[in-house]
């Protein structure tokens, strides 16, 4: 993920700027349903908050606009993106299911020692939970290592046109939006390990089908949102 990004921006050779982090931070926000769907987002606010000038808050603002994150809209400034419709919703998983369990096949036939050691690692993080850190910043970072670890399933799989259609719907921004629930991370894991295991044994049939599974127990466990 943070590869296609880096790409994708001329700072890729900088060390992570305060642009970065303020975008990080107001990423995290909406990750965790401190910027609600559809607010506003006020840069004086922001730039107060985080200590910094509103020249950095102008330019993450700007790049989560190219991201479809947030809106500019004339007069009014910045708002978050509107939380997902049902048909939004349902469009994406029916994407979802078209690409990744067929990705994950062919990241099972690429599978590399290198490549199984990186993908075990980025699940182990998911696990561990990392630094005791306040709910908020827990919820968004597994948000960002699960987009991280589909992301590099694509990469493994090879196909560029397939990965970075996926990787710029962010989808799991949009997801992780719908339902802060702590059971969208804790079964995730065991859907995880049920794809490593496929990968493991080099069975490209059953990457594909634990792929799938996921995806379909994924869709269920959102689908109460809209109830
Ligand atoms: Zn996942």
């Amino acid at each position: 993920m943070v590869e296609l990004r880096d790409k994708a921006s001329a700072a890729s050779v900088r060390p992570p700027s305060v642009v970065d982090r303020v975008y990080e931070s107001i990423y995290e926000r909406l990750v965790s349903l401190a910027i609600a769907p559809g607010a506003r987002i006020p840069i004086d606010v922001i730039a107060r908050e985080l200590n910094v000038s509103q020249t950095p808050v102008r330019e993450a603002l700007s790049r989560l606009e190219r991201e479809g994150l947030v809106y500019k809209a004339h007069l009014i400034g910045y708002s978050a993106a509107p939380q997902l419709d049902r048909k939004r919703f349902d469009d994406l998983y029916n994407f979802r299911l078209l690409v990744e369990p067929h990705g994950a096949r062919l990241a099972a036939q690429n599978m590399t020692p290198e490549a199984l050691h990186t993908l075990e690692h980025i699940a182990a993080d998911m696990a561990d939970g990392g630094m005791p850190v306040d709910r908020n910043s827990r919820y968004s970072r597994f948000a960002r290592i699960d987009a991280h670890f589909h992301d590099e399933i694509m990469r493994i799989a090879g196909n560029e046109v397939m990965r970075s259609t996926l990787y710029n719907l962010h989808i799991h921004l949009h997801l992780f939006r719908l339902m802060y629930h702590s059971r969208v991370t804790e079964d995730a894991l065991d859907e995880h390990e049920n794809l490593l295991t496929a990968f493991r044994n080099g069975d490209a049939d059953a990457a594909e089908a634990a792929m799938r599974e996921h995806i379909l127990k994924s869709r269920e466990r959102l689908v109460p949102a809209f109830e």
